[in-house]
């Protein structure tokens, strides 16, 4: 069975020196799309050197690791899980030896149709060395009736749905490539000579590459030392599914994805929320980071002055901090604090980007009203989470998110605020620029813009 956890990040440069230190620094930007492991593949054109490991990309690499990976070109993955099983099997880049040499591919994203894809693969013989669907399209391409590389993605590509924006190197091509909904974001940029795909411009920026354009959603790029060329993958005309909730939470805010600034866009929610759900207080303060950029907007639009009364401990890491229930409650006390005096006494407006399950933002309001606050009113800069997401965000079940227990009424009382309110679905799509048709919206509306096959068992149980 393949597994449906896989908020990730990619990274490839292709023609530099440097190829292995630069897909460290620009895995080390795109951390926040994964917490659980790293990798890094490089190749100098002959032969491919690997090296992946559990962890944050600092704890994984350190310039030794680094100098044992030569090459001028590099593809660099990291791989998030909350749940299942996380081991190094199923870290990135995969990288495998078949018949037409080797190859390595990170992905992020998840394919709807990869257990059926699967079955039929292992039916013909294939034989998987990890449990992500990422491998299948490795297989996929492996077909014998296939003459290359380039054919073989291109024909795997075809079969696939679902989401992805992957990252594949062979020992003479970078192949970077987007599913044609345009799920994930994903990026090219030049660097010097260089050529360099990510998931977000914030990893481009870090290393001072001149982002090029947005890879376009069913385009694929082939780089290799004659230069870059771009095909497109052949499926009907599919209407773009970008994923919208990239804006509200997972990308960050110095990125720019889907043709805005992120920052810019979380602080239109700020406002369209402060529209749709005033409020009369005394400060607004945000749920640090996530909630920053909607707090601004929320401030600039009430009037309300904006205050900083949550402090985040950046140094709370994944290694010795277990998410089982009871520790998971632990890791929000050590990593937020508050600070007492700007809280006393005030009627204060806490905006967050979102509620999932509800047991942050439960302890957040309990530890707001220790800490004196008079009033706590929550808002969301996204409607209540009802659906599970079939495309790489990784959110419990169904059962388990907090609006489909509760309805509005309980949820205020569950959370012991004064109010919650959340932006509308409508208001939420009339602070991006592309026609509100072209967005993903699945995990709010349940409406899926890709179905899944029935025999996908997985994806039609967590989301039906
Ligand atoms: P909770 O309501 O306790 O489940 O936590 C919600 C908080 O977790 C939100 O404030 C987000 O900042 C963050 N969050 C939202 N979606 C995810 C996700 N898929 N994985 C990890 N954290 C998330």
């Amino acid at each position: 069975m393949s597994e449906l956890k896989d908020k990730c990040g990619v990274f490839g440069v292709f023609g530099h020196q440097d190829a292995a230190y630069l897909a460290y620094l620009g895995l080390y930007a795109l951390q926040h799309r994964g917490e659980e492991s790293a990798g890094i593949v490089t190749s100098n054109g002959r032969k491919m050197s690997a090296y992946l490991g559990m962890g944050h990309v600092q704890d994984v690499f350190d310039g030794n690791h680094l100098e044992r990976l030569p090459g001028d070109r590099a593809i660099g993955h990291v791989r998030y899980s909350t749940t299942g099983s996380s081991n190094l099997k199923n870290a990135q880049p995969i990288l495998v030896d078949y018949s037409r040499g080797e190859v390595a591919i990170a992905h992020n994203g998840n394919l709807v149709n990869a257990n059926m894809l699967r079955a039929e693969l292992e039916a013909y013989g294939s034989i998987f060395q990890t449990t992500t669907d990422s491998e299948i399209i490795i297989h996929l391409m492996a077909k014998p009736s296939l003459r290359n590389v380039k054919e073989g993605v291109m024909d795997a590509l075809s079969r696939v749905e679902g989401a992805y924006s992957l990252v594949l190197l062979t020992n003479d091509m970078l192949i970077a490539a987007r599913d044609p909904q345009g799920f994930r974001p994903l990026w090219l940029g030049k660097l010097g000579n260089a050529w360099v795909v990510s998931s977000e411009t914030c990893a481009l920026d870090i290393m001072d590459a001149e982002p090029v354009r947005e890879i376009e959603p069913g385009e694929v790029l082939f780089i290799t030392s004659q230069g870059i060329t771009s095909e497109k993958v052949a499926v009907e005309n599919k209407k773009h599914a970008h994923c919208i909730f990239e804006h509200v939470y997972f990308s960050r805010p110095d990125s720019k994805i889907f043709g805005e600034s992120v920052h810019l866009v979380r602080t239109k929610f700020g406002r369209q929320l402060a529209k749709e759900a005033p409020v009369a207080a005394d400060i607004v303060i945000p749920v640090p980071d996530s909630g920053n950029s909607a707090a601004l907007g929320y401030s600039q639009e009430s009037g309300i002055p904006l205050e900083t009364a949550i402090i985040r401990n950046h140094y709370v890491g994944r290694t010795f901090i277990q998410p089982t229930q009871g520790l998971r409650d632990f890791k929000v006390r050590v990593k937020f604090n508050l600070i007492r005096e700007v809280l006393k006494d005030k009627r204060v407006v806490v905006v967050d980007d979102s509620i999932v399950r509800g047991t942050t933002s439960k302890l957040r309001v309990k530890s707001l009203r220790l800490a004196g606050a008079k009033e706590i009113h929550l808002r969301i800069s996204c409607p209540p989470h009802r659906f599970p997401c079939a495309y790489g965000i990784d959110f419990p079940t169904k059962e388990e998110l907090i609006s489909n227990k509760y309805n509005a009424q309980e949820i205020r009382k569950y959370l012991d605020c004064d109010s919650v309110e959340y932006l509308s679905l409508e208001g939420m799509l009339s602070c991006v620029s592309y026609p509100k048709e072209n967005y993903c919206t699945a995990c709010w509306s349940g409406k899926y813009p890709v179905p899944f096959a029935a025999v996908d068992k997985f994806h039609a149980e967590k989301c039906r």
